[in-house]
């Protein structure tokens, strides 16, 4: 039987147009916590009790404390894993053209990757909730909560809370990418946040092979997963770029 990881290698290396899919999952062995699964936030906390927009406004001061506060200290010094470095590789070799990612940790960007789709937003900035002000995250001061702007105003994260809309620019691109590609790479997410988990979906619906990235079986791998790669990104991403590599230096 042929190694997954090869096969994933041919298809990817004949594919004409590539995208990712990225969750949580590919930021784990960057020492950042998914929200599902083994060792996710969900364990401790309940999501719509602190990373809804209504509990936000409602308590704001709370959700500071409980999610946000931990988020940013994590991000600070969080550095990209041989995960984001393979998809950053892949783009360099000409095979993967755009990510899309839920995650709002940057890191993809961090390893190279130039054309991201940063569908819940991006953590690095602040908005003021009174007058718009944005401020780096980097400089936001923690010793009060919540944290304020210049204004008096409260600071939020520029992140799609649960209970927001997606921007309708990383939306309607995500929809065309994913309508467009030939191939979609769907790497460590749980595939249950929508309208994301449409994504994979989309690209089914056009055509596109499924290739799926994650230790654990997903709602995708039974339905539509045309080659789940079971295991962590950070192991199979830099042996799925080697095996790529190979297929174009030797035809
Ligand atoms: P999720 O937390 O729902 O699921 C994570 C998935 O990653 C699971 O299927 C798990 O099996 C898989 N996984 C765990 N370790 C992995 C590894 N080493 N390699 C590959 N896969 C691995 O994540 P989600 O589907 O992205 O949805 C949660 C939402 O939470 C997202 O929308 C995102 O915005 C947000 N979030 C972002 C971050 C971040 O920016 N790093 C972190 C937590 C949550
Ligand atoms: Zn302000």
């Amino acid at each position: 039987m042929t190694d997954p990881i090869e096969h994933a290698a041919d298809i990817l290396s004949k594919a004409k147009s590539t995208v990712a899919l990225t969750g949580a999952g590919i930021s784990v062995e960057s020492g950042i916590p998914p929200f599902r699964g083994k060792g996710g936030l969900w364990e401790k906390i309940d999501p719509m009790k602190y990373a809804h927009i209504d509990a936000f406004l409602d308590n704001p001061e709370t959700v500071w404390k409980v999610l946000i506060k931990d988020m940013k200290t994590l991000l600070d010094t969080a550095r990209p894993n041989p995960g984001h470095t393979g998809l950053a590789d892949m783009e360099r070799l000409g095979i993967l053209k755009t990510v899309i990612t839920q995650n709002v940790d940057g890191l993809h960007q961090m390893a190279g990757s130039c054309d991201v789709i940063e569908f819940h937003g991006n953590f690095a900035w602040q908005s003021c909730l009174d007058c718009n002000r944005r401020v780096e995250t980097s400089q936001v001061d923690l010793t009060r909560m919540p944290p304020r702007c210049i204004c008096g105003g409260i600071l939020r994260p520029d992140c799609v809370f649960f209970g927001e809309m997606i921007p309708d620019e990383a939306l309607v691109r995500s929809q065309q990418v994913s309508a467009a590609c030939d191939v979609m790479l769907v790497v460590g997410t749980s595939a249950m946040v929508q309208p994301a988990a449409t994504m994979p979906f989309i690209a089914k619906d056009n055509g596109a092979v499924i290739i799926e990235i994650n230790p654990e079986p997903t709602p995708l791998t039974a339905r539509i997963s045309n080659l789940p790669l079971l295991g962590g990104a950070g192991w199979i991403m830099p042996r799925l770029v080697e095996a790529i590599r190979r297929r174009l230096t030797c035809p």
